[in-house]
């Protein structure tokens, strides 16, 4: 009897080491943020990809800066479960998010906030040509776009819209010009993890394309603050906590107001350009990026 109960002990021993070991297996690039999800990006600020596990299949956040990445994800999420791929939640309509898409759909559906077809369909980055000149960067790239069509969501949400995967509960939240045409934060109240989409990044300037708001996004960065998340994800940049808003936050507000202070001495746009500096941002990626930064902070000290 006792050597029953001791045999049985080394099993389950034996099966635990086999689940440990199998997070492990995934590589570097993957990060277990909580029990069942895993955020991958092959290279620090590239597009992160997350696994999200349930009982009734897998949620994929993103799918990669590219095919190359989806089929990385894909092969991990056949060493982590043997069910499907059942939705892919895009943050955004870009390339470097939603590319990959093909490697997994169908049976999975795509899902966006309204505007993100549009957007895919109208984007130069889709183009015949472009997926050409990513095809030829190398074999292995070229290898990667076997089977390639453009995947568009099935499913576009407007404003809301709550998911139920297995013991899941996914809550999404457009988020109005932060980025992209379509951008969509993802909260999962029981894990508390955030995905916050490319609304802030990690100690990276972001550019600005001319709708993206200042004022707009530091609405989000308040409203995503207020779920009190454990576990923040950005779009792009190593996942962390909510010092990730506060970081944005604090730049953005030191942005517009040095912005608005330099408008009401009389300086105009290129001496605001030449001149203003944000404290605590030397360490900083895209530092190219902080004259359009600096464009994005005009718009709104004028509009407001
Ligand atoms: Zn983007």
């Amino acid at each position: 009897m006792k050597t029953k109960t001791f045999g049985c002990s080394i099993l389950l021993l034996y099966l635990f080491s086999l689940t440990a070991a199998v997070a492990q297996d995934l590589g570097a690039q993957f990060k277990k943020v909580k029990d069942g999800i895993y955020v991958y990006a092959a290279v620090l600020n590239e597009a992160n990809s997350t696994i999200i596990l349930s009982q009734d299949g897998v949620v994929l956040i993103d799918t990669g800066q590219s095919p190359k990445d989806s089929h990385v994800v894909m092969a991990a999420v056949k060493k982590l479960t043997s069910q499907p791929v059942r939705y892919i939640i895009h943050t955004e309509p870009h390339p470097d998010h939603a590319m990959g898409d093909f490697v997994f759909s169908p049976p999975a559906l795509v899902i966006g906030h309204a505007g993100s077809t549009d957007s895919m369909k109208a984007s130069e980055s889709f183009s015949p040509a472009r997926i050409e000149k990513l095809m030829s960067t190398s074999p292995e790239m070229r290898a990667a776009f076997n089977g390639f069509r453009l995947v568009t969501p099935q499913i576009e949400y407007r404003d809301r819209l709550s998911l139920k995967v297995g013991e899941r509960a996914l809550e999404l939240y457009y988020l109005k010009n932060v980025h992209s045409e379509a951008d969509t934060a993802i909260w999962l109240p029981q894990e508390r993890v955030l995905f916050t989409a490319a609304s802030v990044g990690v100690k990276r300037f972001g550019n600005h394309r001319p709708f993206v708001s200042i004022p707009d996004t530091l609405s989000a960065i308040k409203m995503m603050k207020a779920l009190n998340p454990e576990v923040v994800i950005p779009g792009h940049g190593d996942p962390g906590t909510v010092k990730i808003l506060d970081d944005m936050e604090s730049y953005y507000n030191k942005l517009m107001d040095g912005v608005a202070q330099m408008v009401k001495q009389g300086k105009s746009l290129d001496e605001i350009k030449k001149e203003l500096k944000i404290p605590g941002t030397e360490d900083w990626e895209g530092k190219d990026r902080l004259g359009n930064n600096i464009e994005a902070a005009y718009r709104g000290v004028m509009g407001r």
